[in-house]
């Protein structure tokens, strides 16, 4: 099409760039790179393939080869004082050896949806996330951590700290530079609660340039703080007895230039539709929990005491809560999803969360006051998770069986509780 014969065009063209990195996820949202020449990109952007049977959760060795598709749309430069000169960075498409989307690629599936959305109903999704993350000594944190028990924090500022000098503002700053230079609309950068805790916080876009964002973030974080002999981590729960690190994610939805869930005589500010998209999503609360809280660790993050929420229900004030309703206008009505932690995969948690506040089924407004607690362990996520009628109809019910899967794996410490999960050996995969 035309993006793609311009921004062709544009790589023959431009004399610094020599390469071109392609990158996707896997299912649980890792960032894989395969990096092009750009000769050879030129000549065979519309017949890349790679071996899928080495991405955890993709295809089985039998079917190993996929096909590599290019968004031209989402066509970035990467800062060249981070990552050297003439770096270019595209995201890619998973397809079936047929060239039909990859069902867990859910970049793609977002972005079919959320296109379903505006061409039936003429709706957009608005996303703001604030990702958080820590910043520690060293350029092997997690080495130091397995030798002696413990990260090292770079600063103990603190919030709105202004010290000159001091090395979380610097890098925050570097950060967001970074991302300005690559057209992101970052709002606000600032050190967290937590000593050495950093958060950024976006402007709103269109949910799958939401969830490239988060990507891109992170990959910057990391890179700068390798330069700087550091290390950034976006693990929920690093250190005990101080704040994890959360990823809320505000959305909302609009028909043009209406807000549709902004109601001015609407509970909290709240319209009737935004208030059934809340419903819907308290209602299968404990079924998301795993897509949302990915990881062993993410599960240590939901107290309350540090400002993460462990109930399922809404409230304006209540940070404790999996959903919170913040004071709005007609312009910023929104809700805010506080459950999600900054390592699951922000494209499909994304896409889960849309689509089941808009599809899922709905118990009685009484959900928002919240009866049910989150899981305080991963174990019992998972066993939610497989036994969920609607995750199985959201993201099918092989996507939800390999994810349950590759779970198990990473739980895989508490023999007892593994016994009453399904065996490995028991799941199918096509
Ligand atoms: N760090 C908290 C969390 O884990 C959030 C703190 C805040 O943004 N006020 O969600
Ligand atoms: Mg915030
Ligand atoms: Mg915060
Ligand atoms: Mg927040």
């Amino acid at each position: 099409d035309k993006l793609q014969e311009e921004r062709m065009r544009y790589l023959n063209d431009e004399k610094r760039i020599k390469a071109v990195t392609v990158c996707f996820t896997d299912l649980e949202g890792r960032l894989h790179m395969l990096d092009y020449d750009k000769k050879f990109l030129l000549k065979s952007a519309d017949n890349l393939t790679f071996d899928g049977s080495s991405i955890r959760g993709f295809s089985q060795q039998s079917e190993s080869d996929l096909r590599l598709g290019i968004d031209w749309g989402a066509f970035y430069w990467l800062p060249a004082d981070i990552f050297g000169p003439g770096k270019v960075l595209v995201f890619g498409q998973v397809l079936e050896r047929d060239g039909s989307a990859y069902p867990a690629d859910f970049r793609s599936r977002l972005q079919a949806y959320t296109a379903e959305l505006f061409a039936k109903q003429g709706i957009v999704c608005n996303v703001a996330n604030e990702i958080e993350g820590f910043l520690f000594k060293g350029r092997n944190a997690e080495q130091h951590y397995r030798d002696t028990g413990h990260f090292e924090f770079v600063s103990t500022g603190g919030y709105y700290n202004s010290l000159p000098g001091d090395p979380l503002r610097l890098f925050i700053d570097a950060a967001a530079e970074a991302q300005r230079a690559m057209g992101f609309a970052n709002e606000k950068d600032h050190p967290e609660v937590a000593p050495s805790q950093f958060e950024m916080n976006y402007s709103y876009t269109e949910a799958s340039v939401a969830a490239d964002q988060v990507l891109l973030y992170k990959l910057i974080c990391r890179q700068l703080a390798y330069k700087l002999d550091l290390t950034a981590s976006f693990l929920p729960k690093p250190v005990t007895g101080v704040n994890g690190s959360g990823m809320h994610t505000n959305m909302s939805l609009a028909k043009g230039d209406t807000n549709l869930f902004y109601d001015a005589n609407g509970e909290e500010g709240l319209s009737e539709y935004g208030w059934s998209y809340v419903d819907r999503i308290l209602t299968s609360g404990l079924d998301l929990c795993l897509l949302l809280n990915s990881s062993v660790n993410s599960y240590r993050r939901l107290d309350p005491h540090y400002e993460a929420p462990n109930q399922i229900k809404a409230s304006a004030i209540d940070r404790g809560s999996m959903v919170r309703i913040p004071l709005g206008n007609a312009r910023s009505a929104r809700i805010e999803v506080r459950s999600i932690a900054p390592d699951a995969n922000p494209h499909m948690a994304i896409y889960s969360i849309l689509k089941v506040g808009l599809e899922g089924p709905k118990a009685d407004t009484s959900v928002r006051k919240g009866a049910k607690v989150l899981p305080d362990n991963i174990y019992d996520a998972i066993e939610a998770f497989q036994a969920s009628e609607i995750i199985a109809s959201v993201l099918g019910e092989e996507i939800q069986a390999k994810y349950a899967e590759l779970k198990i794996a990473s739980a895989d410490r508490c023999p007892h509780r593994l016994g009453t999960l399904i065996k490995r050996s028991e799941v199918q995969f096509h």
